[in-house]
């Protein structure tokens, strides 16, 4: 893409100057900002973040980036959907103005000697801290830089990365950034699979496998309304709902303020699984 594309009402931009001689434009005009920080691949998911901003703020800026830094080693990097002319279309069809879309080098001209951002161990070493070392130092930095790139009002994040999430929010409380954090709904297909842009991976047989796992969770809402709280002996029955081809990475029950994994249910607790299916690893949770 060159450096600065128009689609009717939609700007592409590539550099980092670009953008920020955009934004100083809309600040003078007291323009209220939000961003949507996104890996491309967009869907409807990514879609209800986008319209979400563009209803708290004036202008909605989409960051479309596959971070490098936040991929481990054997990890889908290179194979990661990129689809730059589909998602310009989701982008002005749900109200943002503005893609921000840099290669790797405007992000990392040089990836020696990096400052990262290291979210506090505690916040990493659960979920998907565990299996993916090192990803949410990559999430955190550059989730910081583009906040000091774009110095956005507001910043759109979704709950179907509920850690992200969370970590996001300390990281800004922590550094004081100036930046609200707003939390926006898992979004799910009809039969209630969460989307996301690795859903692409999944063949026919494996989506009717990957269902389970979005059944596994409802079960447990529906035991917990019922009355049971014990995680043990909610898994016992809920765990019946789990494809058996399905490899469950983690199933953890955490207090949602504190971060806490508990064995008895509350009102706020978070529960999150990661699995894999014929090789795609999925994430998905509820909130109690
Ligand atoms: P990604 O492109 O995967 O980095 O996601 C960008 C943003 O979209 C993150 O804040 C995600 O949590 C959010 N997102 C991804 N899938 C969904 C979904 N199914 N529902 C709501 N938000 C989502």
């Amino acid at each position: 893409m060159d450096s600065s594309q128009t689609s009717k009402n939609i700007i592409v931009l590539n550099t980092i100057e670009q953008v920020r001689k955009q934004v100083k434009n809309l600040k003078l005009q007291n323009k209220i900002i939000g961003l949507v920080p996104t890996m491309g691949a967009l869907h409807d998911g990514h879609a209800s973040l986008i319209k979400k901003a563009a209803q708290e703020c004036d202008e909605v800026i989409v960051s479309i980036f596959v971070n490098p830094t936040q991929f481990g080693p054997n990890e889908d990097l290179d194979k990661y959907p990129r689809q730059l002319n589909q998602d310009m279309e989701v982008c002005k069809s749900n109200g943002a103005s503005i893609i921000f879309a840099p290669s790797v080098n405007e992000i990392y001209p040089s990836d020696e000697h990096l400052t990262y951002v290291v979210p506090p161990e505690y916040y990493q070493n659960k979920l998907c801290g565990l299996s993916r070392k090192g990803h949410f130092n990559g999430v955190a930095t550059v989730v910081l830089k583009l906040f000091n790139i774009i110095c956005p009002d507001q910043a759109f994040f979704g709950l179907k990365d509920a850690q992200q999430l969370i970590i996001i929010k300390k990281m800004c409380k922590d550094l004081d950034i100036p930046v609200k954090i707003v939390a926006c709904p898992i979004i799910r297909s009809n039969d209630g699979l969460a989307l996301s842009s690795r859903n692409a991976y999944l063949t026919r047989a494996g989506r009717a496998k990957s269902i389970t796992i979005n059944k596994l969770l409802f079960k447990i809402q529906e035991l917990y309304n019922t009355g049971l709280k014990s995680k043990e002996k909610i898994l016992e029955i809920a765990l019946k709902e789990l494809n058996e081809d399905i490899k469950l990475e983690y199933l953890e029950f955490l207090n949602l303020n504190s971060f806490k994994k508990i064995d008895l249910l509350e009102k706020n607790t978070l529960i999150a699984v990661a699995a894999t299916v014929d090789n795609v690893r999925l994430i998905d949770n509820i909130i109690i």
